[in-house]
């Protein structure tokens, strides 16, 4: 079964399904995105700051699978934001990757203490507009941040990337993401392992039900809410264990009961105090 793709507001498809590389060892990147690529993921989301880009690139290289293939995003960082920092950071980004362009570029976190967020993004919008980046979207913005950045220019990003899990719905950013036409990124979609969600009983019901694990579970619920998701594991079983999502389906009624899960639980920084 192919992974399906959504349509970004910029005509562009997004596979909902990718594998994430924050805290995967720069020394390993290269081999386990390499395991990642042979389990069939061709969507990478990595960032400037988790410094694996040169692993990223070199396993991408050596696949040898086609350019238009893969789906690769990274993230400008918050010391980045600016205009000319931000020129300067992608190229920097695109020479690690070794990429002449990525897929997708985003605003890593808002930081509005510093409130450079609309600059960067005008400057994000010169970056598309020179191909080096096919799309572009921001992460960790709360509704007035994509009210300023929307006010402000003449492009609404394609995706918001937000923290998102069972645990954590956050629907008040969802909703209005959706009303205005921007796709939803889910980070931490299993929680980052940091709250039981594979051991509630919800979820391991739905496991049991489908012979799938909980894992497995989680994953789903966020394909079928419509989140574009991309789990991170450094571990070649679970790796290819987290791919293999697309040949089950929860019933209604199982997604409804992992919708009630949402405690408002937040496991990772709030966006308004992540500098
Ligand atoms: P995640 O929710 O994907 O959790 C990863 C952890 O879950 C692993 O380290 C492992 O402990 C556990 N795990 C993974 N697969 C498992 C399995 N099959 N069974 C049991 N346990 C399993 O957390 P994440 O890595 O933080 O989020 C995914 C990606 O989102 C990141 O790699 C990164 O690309 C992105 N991200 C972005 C931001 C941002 O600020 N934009 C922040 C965090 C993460």
């Amino acid at each position: 079964t192919p992974v399906p793709t959504l349509t970004l507001n910029d005509g562009r498809d997004i596979p909902q399904l990718g594998f994430g590389v924050f805290l995967v060892d720069p020394a390993e990147t290269e081999r386990i995105v390499t395991d990642a690529l042979e389990a069939g993921y061709r969507h990478i989301d990595t960032a400037a700051i988790y410094g694996n880009e040169e692993g990223v690139g070199r396993a991408l290289a050596a696949s040898g699978i086609p350019r238009d293939e893969l789906f690769i995003t990274t993230k400008l960082w918050n010391a980045d934001q600016g205009t000319a920092t931000a020129h300067a950071a992608i190229d920097t980004s695109l020479e690690k990757l070794g990429l002449d362009h990525v897929d997708l570029y985003l605003i890593h976190w808002p930081t509005p203490q510093k409130d450079l967020y609309l600059r960067s993004w005008l400057a994000l919008e010169e970056i598309k507009a020179q191909g080096k980046s096919t799309s572009i979207g921001v992460s960790n913005f709360q509704i007035e941040h994509l009210e300023k950045v929307i006010a402000g220019s003449d492009t609404v990003p394609a995706v918001n990337q937000i923290e998102l899990h069972p645990a954590f719905a956050q629907r008040d950013v969802t909703a209005f993401a959706r009303a205005n036409g921007i796709a939803i990124e889910a980070w931490g979609p299993l929680g980052q392992g940091k709250y039981p969600l594979l051991e509630l009983p919800e979820v391991g019901a739905a496991a049991t039900a489908h012979g799938k694990s909980a894992a497995q579970v989680v994953i789903r619920w966020h394909l079928q809410t419509g989140n574009i998701v991309f789990p991170k594991s450094s571990t070649k079983a679970r790796i290819a264990e987290n791919f293999d999502v697309l040949d089950f389906e929860l019933s209604a009624a199982e997604m409804a009961t992992i919708d009630s899960l949402d405690a408002g639980r937040r496991v990772g920084g709030h966006p308004d105090e992540v500098n």
